[in-house]
């Protein structure tokens, strides 16, 4: 039915993954998952298009989509048997059940919407519906080797980016036009697109800490803050530098030292087996010791993988451990209103006590 077996390396890949999640429904006492989000089911399969179900038991794993894209799902996603449906999606999926002697099926409770959850408990022939909570996003939190060379290349792209925007940004162009030169570079070094919409925020814009570019002109004596990322191969980079077009004046330079500090020790300290709140405390130590606490309202950092934010965070709450081969950002600021705002992201991949930063752009203050 399924052709686990190819010796394909990606093949071994999303056979290791769904084994992950075979492990997760054992553990559920499921006898099979409903996948319906759209990374997850490109997570599970390697299935890029824009609609898909995946329905997976311990022994089988089937892939139910329309007409468009039976080709492309059958070139894709291997270890998938394909299923066309050309009715009720419903009364295909229950028909698959029905086939897999399906009891317990677990669904994404966070993103099968309320009507189709109604509809499911009244047509399917399960004993129960449960969700699943988190268990794909789990899996998803540690990347294996090929998504961290894919992340490298994407975090490239925009450290590329960066580069080029250095030698293009003057006085009179527009936030605008600096964030769609970011973009249209990007592209033309192989990104899919923004993996958000791009933030130039400059002057006193540069407090809000996520202001889209707007129509205001850089001018001289101006910070600039670029917050920007590119999605290559479904995989999204993020990064931040702050620069400045003319010499700062003595509070912004002594902002820019500080989040600086805060971002190099908290880089050093992100260690495999502290908690995300633990290596959050590092950066927000040092910005509060410097009399600036109030002013950092964000977290230090966030996963980054097929969504731009997920599992897991760098923040004051979160008690996750963090593991070798997690993605994240780390990203301090600090946003004084009617003055201006510093922030400084890198991308970082977790390894033992030596966390691997993707991100190559410098860091020391650039006065353009
Ligand atoms: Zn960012
Ligand atoms: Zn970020």
């Amino acid at each position: 039915m399924n052709q686990i077996g190819n010796s394909q390396t990606g093949n071994n890949i999303y056979g290791k993954r769904l084994s992950g999640l075979r492990a997760k429904l054992r553990e559920l006492n499921a006898d099979a998952a409903l996948i319906t989000k759209r990374e997850n089911y490109r997570y599970l399969s390697g299935f890029t298009g824009t609609f898909a179900n995946l329905i997976i038991t311990q022994d089988s794993a089937f892939l139910i989509t329309d007409f468009r894209y039976v080709e492309q799902a059958a070139e894709q996603a291997k270890l998938f048997e394909i299923i066309q449906y050309t009715g009720k999606l419903e009364d295909t999926l229950n028909e698959l059940l029905i086939s897999q002697n399906v009891n317990i099926l677990g669904f994404e409770e966070s993103y099968l919407s309320f009507a189709e959850y109604s509809k499911y408990k009244l047509k399917f022939s399960v004993k129960e519906l449960i969700p699943l909570g988190r268990a794909v996003e789990e899996l998803r939190m540690v990347k294996d080797e090929t998504e961290i060379d894919i992340l490298r290349k994407a975090v490239q792209i925009a450290d590329n980016a960066f580069t080029h925007i250095l030698g293009y940004i003057k006085p009179g162009l527009t936030e605008l036009e600096i964030a769609a030169e970011i973009e249209y570079f990007m592209k033309k070094q192989g990104a899919e697109g923004a993996s958000f919409e791009t933030i130039v925020a400059s002057g006193v814009r540069s407090s809000m800490p996520h202001g889209v570019a707007s129509e205001k002109k850089v001018e001289q004596g101006d910070v600039i803050t670029m917050d920007f990322g590119a999605i290559y191969k479904g995989y999204c980079s993020d990064m931040t530098r702050t620069v400045f077009m003319g010499r700062p004046g003595k509070e912004m330079e002594k902002i820019y030292n500080i989040v600086l500090e805060a971002q190099l020790k908290s880089l050093e300290g992100a260690h495999k087996g502290l908690k995300g709140r633990e290596i959050d405390h590092i950066a927000r130590k040092i910005i509060t010791d410097a009399g600036y606490g109030e002013n950092f309202g964000h977290s230090l950092g966030h996963g980054v993988g097929l969504e731009i934010h997920e599992e897991p965070r760098f923040s004051p709450s979160s008690n996750q451990v963090i593991e070798n081969g997690m993605a994240v950002t780390v990203e301090p600021g600090i946003y004084v209103a009617g003055l201006g705002g510093v922030r400084i992201e890198d991308l970082i991949i977790i390894n033992g006590r030596n966390p691997i930063v993707l991100t190559k752009s410098p860091k020391e203050l650039i006065v353009l």
